[in-house]
């Protein structure tokens, strides 16, 4: 049974659980499953998008739509910071300067994903890579590559910007170097 019919079929026992509730006791409450706790089930549903605030971070999505990937660095100790944070966890101090990474690096590790999160459930598998960059940063994105067996651990990889067509916006990911 695939994530999202497990899901679904969730939701159907859900919904046979409260309709039989209402005819009983004429509301919505069931036990919770594990703790037994009564639990208030709404009728309506809750469709969430997260809407987060990045304005620290403005600069790495501007070098984005030029294609550049970009970290912070620590003026006083020199430590690197992707994804890009304007604090030195080291130092304790605010105020890090833009870098922009090369790219450049090598596939640290990596994995097909077969058993997706539900947002991704529509999606055919995919593989996620950890490239380290010769800056010393290590990178978690997805592959460009589909086929696993063409992968191998330590070989040449750059991380670029691309737009990815099933959310149509600007992402990272990790591309297998041609030589
Ligand atoms: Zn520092």
């Amino acid at each position: 049974m695939s994530q999202k019919e497990a899901f679904d079929q969730f939701l159907k026992s859900l919904d046979e659980a409260v309709k039989e509730a209402k005819r009983a006791i004429k509301l919505p409450l069931i036990p919770d499953q594990k703790t037994g706790r009564l639990l208030w089930i709404s009728n309506r549903e809750l469709r969430l998008r997260y809407a987060i605030s990045v304005d620290s971070n403005k600069k790495f999505y501007e070098a984005l739509l030029d294609g550049k990937l970009l970290a912070t660095k620590c003026p006083t100790c020199g430590a690197l910071y992707f994804p890009p944070q304007d604090y030195c966890n080291r130092c304790k101090k605010q105020g890090l300067q833009w870098v922009e990474l090369s790219g450049e690096g090598e596939l640290l590790s990596y994995t097909k994903v077969v058993v997706k999160p539900y947002s991704f459930s529509h999606l055919e598998d995919y593989i996620v890579g950890i490239a380290k960059l010769k800056e010393g940063i290590n990178i978690l994105a997805w592959v460009s590559e589909k086929d696993v067996s063409k992968l191998k651990r330590g070989m040449k990889v750059n991380v670029r910007v691309k737009e990815r067509e099933e959310e149509g916006y600007l992402v990272y990911e990790i591309v297998p170097a041609q030589d």
